[in-house]
């Protein structure tokens, strides 16, 4: 605890050296109003803010914490990493040992370039694509979101959805040109696309379930329906697992899917989950692809941190975790929180349309269904506020956005629950507003 430090005296002080007082804009509270929670401490699935307060944490990182946070062995593997230098710039085990359980876990891919976020692991593989195809043009969906490169800030979701912006100032009319943007789960405007430039598809870029413009769950079929049309184009799908990798299941969403029909996409991405909490992401897919990379081909792709000691082994450690127990366990917590959320806000006569896929869910604010960017953007973003900001009183924190998914962790039990169902009447009452 803090000598009565408050997060509203640290967010002015963050505000006169830091843009927003923020790292990244969403933390800002900006769209449900109100000043961010400076956090101390979080471990299992709870957090504690820097006045010493406590609450459930439905974000877990924005989905790094998926064994909940600072679980002992997590922090063991990374303190004894660290201990023999958090970076060397150099190969090491670590990285090679994560590499090979990604591997080992998705069978499509043969080989894994390691960055240190998402955003980069996205830029290399539409850098590979486009290396591969000598093509120029990507293809992504409205709403879907694949980090803060130049490319892929066209209609773009998480922040930018949270903020209303268009698309971002600073990316040049030449750039934009080159992302075509469709509907998310929209096949005739992905064929139309086609149509109308011919052999300039370099790649579709898509989430493998859109989670960044809240849940929307992929139509049946679609993502095979995407392989199929790139295939036959001689495009490449490239299915962002960032979000969904290693946690909606142990070969991510593709696991559930791909694996079972038959088709896989070109290349994955990977991020969240496999750096434990520490920045770690990862391009991934067949050695055909992936040696187009430098130094086993002539794609340059770098990082000084790349596959850094460190991360590699929170990541590992965090695999290493997630046995099939572990991902029932997620399961059912998504859907007993889903439920219970759904329970209270339907007594309370607010409508709501509960989003899920596998553990991932979101709740718009909205009575009709929610598939694809347009439809998100009909909720009622000011319910949401009042939602969040009642819940947040009585120790419940939820992403400070509409448009996020939601977290749980294997180590949400009935003590996180019952704090969150004593919480949830009064919560669905404000929503009513
Ligand atoms: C979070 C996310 C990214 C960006 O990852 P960063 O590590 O924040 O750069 C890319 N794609 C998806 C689907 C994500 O959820």
């Amino acid at each position: 605890m803090t000598n009565g430090v408050t997060s509203e005296e640290l967010f002015a002080r963050a505000r006169a050296v830091m843009p927003g007082g923020v790292s990244s804009p969403v933390r800002a509270f900006g769209a449900v109003g109100g000043t961010p929670r400076f956090v101390a401490s979080a471990a299992g699935g709870t957090i504690t803010d820097i006045e010493g307060r406590t609450y459930v944490d439905l974000v877990g990182g924005w989905g790094p914490a998926i064994v909940g946070h600072a679980h002992p062995a997590v922090v063991e593997a990374v303190q004894a990493a660290v201990a023999r230098s958090a970076s060397f710039g150099a190969p090491c085990l670590p990285e090679l040992e994560l590499a090979e359980a990604i591997c080992a876990r998705v069978a499509p891919v043969e080989r894994v370039r390691f960055t240190s976020s998402g955003t980069e692991a996205v830029m290399t593989a539409i850098r590979i694509a486009r290396a591969a195809t000598g093509r120029r043009v990507v293809l992504k969906f409205a709403g879907c979101y694949h980090g803060h490169a130049d490319a892929f800030l066209v209609a773009a979701g998480s922040g930018v959805a949270t903020l209303g912006l268009p698309d971002s100032p600073g990316v040049t009319p030449a750039v934009a040109a080159d992302t075509i943007v469709v509907p998310y789960g929209d096949l005739h405007a992905v064929r139309a696309a086609f149509a109308a430039h011919p052999g300039q598809i370099a790649a579709v870029l898509t989430e493998a379930i859109p989670a960044n413009m809240g849940v929307v769950v992929p139509p049946i079929g679609f993502n095979a329906a995407l392989a199929q049309v790139c295939r036959a184009d001689g495009a490449l799908l490239v299915l962002d697992e960032v979000m969904t990798g290693f946690r909606v299941g142990p070969a991510g969403r593709w696991g559930l899917e791909g694996a079972e029909q038959g088709w896989a996409p070109d290349l994955f991405t990977f991020g969240k989950v496999i750096g434990g909490g520490l920045p770690l992401a990862a391009v991934a897919g067949p050695g055909a692809l992936m040696d187009l990379l430098a130094p086993a081909g002539p794609v340059y792709q770098a990082g000084t941190l790349s596959g850094n000691p460190a991360a590699s082994a929170a990541g590992l450690a965090t695999l290493s975790l997630l046995d099939d127990a572990a991902y029932r366990r997620l399961d059912e917590s998504a859907a007993t929180v889903a439920a219970m959320v759904s329970t209270h806000l339907a007594a309370a006569g607010v409508p709501h349309r509960v989003n899920a896929a596998g553990n991932l869910f979101s709740v718009f604010f909205t009575a009709d269904p929610v598939t694809d960017y347009e439809s998100a953007k009909r909720q009622d973003t000011a319910a949401y506020g009042r939602f969040f900001h009642e819940l947040l009183d009585r120790g419940v924190w939820l992403p400070p956005s509409a448009y996020e998914a939601w977290f749980v962790s294997t180590a949400h039990s009935d003590r996180e629950l019952s704090v969150l169902q004593a919480a949830l009447p009064a919560a669905a009452r404000a929503a009513a507003g």
